[in-house]
């Protein structure tokens, strides 16, 4: 059956009707600070979902991989973030793709929140997180050294 067609607006300050403020994950079940989900798209027919998050001023979304792929499009703000072995720079409308097992993590600048639409695979594999080696092997770089938040 086909999924029936809708509108929801914008309605506020990268909020949507019908659309729920989120936790980012549920607290302690890893580290991160200062972060928002929404849920924008998901089912529909679509073998994708597409949700909006936002971090706080200075927050950090989780180190991670996993199987899945992310598309991420910074919608607000500015921020860095880390793929693989590489940090980056972000501003509004850039666009970063993290493949499969890449670590990544994102951040906002100390100056205002970094918002980013971020689209995957509705079926996915759970993340995991560094254990410490991995940590010890990522701070090899100095770079990512600097940045990694855990
Ligand atoms: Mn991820």
């Amino acid at each position: 059956m086909n999924a029936p067609s809708r509108v929801r607006k914008a309605s506020a300050d990268f909020r949507w009707d019908e659309v729920e403020l989120l936790a980012y994950k549920p607290e302690g079940s890893a580290p991160f600070r200062d972060i928002t989900r929404q849920v924008l798209f998901t089912g529909e027919g679509l073998a994708c979902e597409l949700r909006y998050f936002e971090i706080g001023a200075g927050g950090h979304s989780t180190l991670e991989r996993h199987e899945h792929a992310h598309a991420v499009m910074v919608l607000r703000g500015r921020g860095a973030c880390l793929v693989g072995d590489a940090v980056r720079a972000l501003a509004e409308r850039d666009l970063v793709t993290i493949p499969a097992f890449a670590w990544h993590q994102f951040r906002a600048s100390e100056g205002g929140p970094l918002g980013f639409l971020c689209m995957v695979n509705a079926e996915r594999d759970r993340p995991q997180l560094p254990t410490e080696a991995d940590l010890a092997a990522l701070r090899r770089d100095p770079k990512l050294a600097a940045f990694i938040r855990v």
